[in-house]
């Protein structure tokens, strides 16, 4: 689905060596990417034995809230059950279950925040690999922040996951039938919706403020999260009133209060697993009990993965 071209390219050609020049007919001379050994050196981009520390207190010490409880009961449970989260990143889970590839994403996440990420499947022998066809595992709806890429925080490689990323993860029609695509001939088992803390999409609709271009279409899409946060909490329809409004006061002051990001962050996460949910394609799939479609947010700042 939009790479037919490269990969017919890698078919006839498998043993090239991989440019940074996608149009093979373009006359333009072609410089060689950085060699795969490259990837191997920097197995602990990103982490400073500083951080790695940090990571590793963070967990083991922090004050107990929900994601770090929630990692922190994952590691124990791996660890007294014999198994090891840092198990060989083989994500070719043919045989496994939707649960088994919420594992090993959940596993990826962990290795990725203890800085004992396995970057699988980075190197040019894997791309020539699934050149021919693609059989990813997952499918994850994630927001297009800069901050929230993917293949890093669940420590996946080429192939593995098949990511539909747009501004405040929303499950648009195109979104949605990028899902379906997944579900239906990639045969993806896990769809994931990850939201993230301190998401500006959010934000701005929080804002209640008019946005220029196209901006506003995205903007409305996040309010029905909006109202169904608001909605969740209010007991009576005049409180809903009243919190509706003074949330548009917090939001247009462009301080709202950052519970209320956090539960409107959850709730888009929530509303837009509803609407890839009234696709056929994945219902009848979860009905077989081949796909489980799951939510979660990533937070920013410690790297964590909480499931909703
Ligand atoms: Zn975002």
């Amino acid at each position: 689905m939009g790479c037919g071209a490269s990969t017919q390219a890698a078919q006839s050609n498998p043993s090239a060596v991989p440019t940074t020049e996608s149009k093979e007919d373009s006359p333009r001379q072609v410089q060689p990417v950085v060699p795969p050994l490259k990837i191997q050196n920097i197995s602990k981009a990103g982490w400073s034995k500083e951080g790695e520390d940090t990571a590793r207190e963070s967990i083991g010490s922090r004050t107990p809230r929900r994601g770090g409880t929630q990692q922190q009961e994952r590691r124990n449970s791996i660890e007294m059950s014999g198994r090891s989260f840092v198990r060989p990143a083989t994500p070719e889970l043919e045989g496994g279950t939707p649960d088994d590839v919420l594992e090993e994403l959940l596993n990826g996440n962990l290795r990725f925040i203890t800085g004992e990420t396995q970057h699988p499947h980075q190197d040019f022998r894997r791309l020539q690999q699934i050149a021919p066809k693609q059989k990813p595992i997952a499918a994850i709806l994630a927001c297009a922040d800069s901050r929230v890429p993917p293949e890093i925080v669940f420590d996946q490689g080429f192939g593995d996951i098949f990511v539909c990323r747009i501004a405040g993860n929303i499950a648009t029609a195109e979104e949605i039938a990028s899902l379906e695509y997944a579900v239906l001939d990639l045969g993806v088992k896990l769809i994931m919706v990850v939201g993230h803390t301190s998401c500006g999409a959010v934000k701005a609709a929080l804002s209640g403020k008019a946005f220029p271009g196209f901006i506003d279409t995205l903007v409305d899409h996040l309010d029905v999260a909006v109202t169904r946060a608001q909605s969740r909490n209010a007991t009576s329809y005049e409180e809903l009133v009243g919190m509706h409004a003074a949330l548009r006061k917090q939001g247009a002051d462009g301080h709202p209060d950052p519970k209320l990001i956090e539960l409107v962050i959850q709730e888009n996460v929530k509303y837009q697993i509803d609407r890839c949910k009234r696709s056929t394609i994945i219902l009848e799939a979860m009905m077989k009990k081949k796909l489980k479609v799951v939510g979660s947010v990533y937070n920013l700042e410690t790297g964590e993965v909480e499931m909703l």
